[in-house]
């Protein structure tokens, strides 16, 4: 491989990885979606979107994940699906 070649391969690559990177982060985007009432693990989990329980709600529980919405934010038990910060569900645990 020439000297040309080789600068030619290293941009291509470098693009591609950019690329490959910066589609996964647009579908991680996509794919994060509201947790719907009758999603089965909502179901199972009696999740709301907003809390009906004093001083629980999604914002204060240690398995939520702040977005850069604020109001929505990712869960553990709900992967790859966005929960309401005023929500709450079985699974509530205090954050630290
Ligand atoms: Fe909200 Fe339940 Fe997830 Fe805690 S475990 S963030 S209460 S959905």
């Amino acid at each position: 491989m020439s000297q040309l070649d080789r600068r030619s391969f290293l941009k291509l690559s470098s693009a591609t990885l950019i690329g490959v990177t910066m589609g996964g982060v647009s579908l991680n985007a996509v794919a994060q979606e509201a947790v719907k009432a009758d999603d089965p693990v909502a179901v199972a989990m009696k999740y709301v979107a907003k809390s009906a329980t004093e001083g629980q709600m999604c914002g204060n529980c240690m398995h939520y994940a702040k977005d850069a919405k604020g109001e929505t934010g990712g869960c553990a038990i709900f992967a790859g699906k966005l929960v309401a910060k005023a929500g709450w569900c079985a699974g509530w645990a205090k954050a630290a």
